[in-house]
């Protein structure tokens, strides 16, 4: 093998969104219509790499363990589910409304907004500026159900996904036969009317959680809290994040949220600087004994064996998909010279690369796209292949470099009189020829190693 590129420079958060919509990973919202704010669309290559994250999410939830199952729980839940979990009355940021522009700003986010009248000042600082007391302002998306739209009709969407896994901590103890330590993960969209957008998809309305909750014995919860902290640091490391973008922060006390003891997030080191990637709380026993209050069930667990009966603690670990997908792709980002000429290169972990293998006929005559189709069709069963056949061969790999293909098969005149193929390596860039019946056998063998960005010192 030859030797891995030396590391560039890290991108801007632009480089990102323009390589995202120039090889249709993410779009932003409506266009036709002028866009909405902080609002985006997955295209073909964000949904297979968005759906690659989540796979292997659920991975290391089920396929790896035997103490967790999975839930889909109903975005639209109970009112008094928001009333139980804090939310009606807590889930707030405080506002102030600028009368003169109708603005609104965070109270405490006042030094970093911009006037709307005169961006160069801040709210407040204009002549005519006229902010009203900070009001505390829920960040619920409300709904009504049903045909008569009164108070009665009020519905939220969910925030968070957790809300809809502590309702159903009954049915799962019951019917999955569970019995604590064990855990109850669910992935799916939840909504906040968030204030203060932007970052590309980092902080957006509407987005993707990837929330366990594991019920534990109270005396256990710190050493199961731990562990989840470990566990998820690694996840995120084998996924190929370089670990010096990565770190654990444990928030202060002032910080901590209404129903937490002790929260640690993961941060990545962002083109915005080190941000939240995922929370891993320790909630207690807030949540279990809040929905038994309001709803009158007994929600807590009875060990026959040892007759004791006690409500659980969760530990959480709560993930936003596409702050994991803008982690990773932030990662992966890397330019290089390339003879004389610039590439980009997206160097995700192969697991993780939306197509994992090209196959291309060299030219478009002399039987080499027949062929090529011969070999892609024997592939792509096993594993995720594109064939692609239009423009110049280097044109067709900038474009497989940018979307983070990891393995190239391009079928040639020797093809043709030997069967074997030239299998390129997108990070080394080395070539190899390899008998084209190997490949499926070869590459599959590949998908399943260890493997480090070469980004990485
Ligand atoms: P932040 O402090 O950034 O607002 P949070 O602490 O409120 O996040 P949690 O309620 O702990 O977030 O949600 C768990 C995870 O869900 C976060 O770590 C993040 O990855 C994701 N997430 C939360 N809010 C958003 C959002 N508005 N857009 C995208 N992802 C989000």
């Amino acid at each position: 093998m030859s030797e891995p590129a030396p590391p560039t420079t890290e991108p801007s958060l632009d480089e990102i969104v323009a390589l995202c919509k120039r090889r249709g990973f993410i779009f932003p919202s409506s266009e036709i219509y002028g866009g909405v704010g902080s609002t985006y669309d997955y295209g073909h290559y964000g949904v297979l790499l968005k759906n690659h994250v989540k796979a292997e999410w659920w991975r290391a939830m089920l396929a790896e363990r035997d103490d967790i199952v999975a839930l889909d729980s109903a975005i639209i839940q109970h009112p008094k589910v928001w009333e139980a979990s804090g939310h009606l009355a807590g889930f707030t940021d405080p506002m102030v409304d600028c009368k003169t522009c109708k603005l609104r700003f965070r109270a405490d986010q006042l030094e970093d907004s911009q006037c709307g009248r005169k961006p160069s000042k801040r709210p407040g600082e204009g002549p005519d500026c006229e902010l009203t007391e900070a009001r505390e302002f829920n960040l619920m998306f409300e709904t009504s159900v049903g045909p008569v739209r009164d108070s009665a009709s009020v519905a939220y969407l969910r925030p968070e996904t957790a809300q809809g896994i502590f309702i159903n901590f009954k049915n799962v103890l019951q019917f999955a036969r569970k019995k604590p330590p064990f855990g109850i993960a669910q992935i799916g969209k939840s909504f906040r009317n968030e204030i203060t957008t932007g970052n590309f998809i980092f902080r957006t309305r509407e987005f993707e959680q990837m929330e366990m909750e594991f019920f534990v014995p109270p005396a256990e919860a710190e050493r199961w809290h731990r562990h989840w902290m470990d566990e998820r640091m690694r996840w995120y490391t084998e996924l190929g994040i370089r670990p010096d973008h990565l770190r654990l922060r444990e928030h202060d006390t002032d910080e901590l949220s209404h129903y937490s003891s002790a929260t640690s997030d993961i941060e990545y080191e962002f083109p915005m600087g080190f941000s939240e990637l995922e929370g891993i709380a320790n909630r207690g026993d807030f949540d279990l004994r809040q929905h038994a209050e309001h709803s009158g069930e007994k929600l807590e667990y009875f060990d026959q064996q040892s007759g004791e009966r006690y409500v659980p603690y969760v530990i959480e670990p709560a993930a936003g998909v596409d702050r994991a997908v803008l982690a990773f792709l932030v990662d992966a980002y890397d330019t290089e010279e390339v003879e004389g000429r610039r590439r980009t290169v997206l160097r995700l972990h192969p697991q993780l690369a939306p197509v994992k293998v090209a196959v291309l006929p060299l030219v478009s005559k002399e039987g080499m796209p027949e062929r090529a189709r011969e070999v892609f069709d024997s592939l792509r069963r096993r594993i995720a292949a594109e064939y692609d056949e239009g423009g110049s061969i280097g044109k067709r790999y900038r474009r497989q470099d940018e979307i983070g293909t990891p393995w190239g098969v391009t079928v040639d005149g020797q093809t043709m009189a030997d069967g074997t193929v030239t299998l390129r390596d997108r990070d080394s860039l080395e070539q190899v020829r390899v008998d084209a019946g190997e490949l499926g056998e070869l590459l599959a063998a590949r998908l399943e190693e260890p493997w480090i960005s070469p980004k990485a010192g």
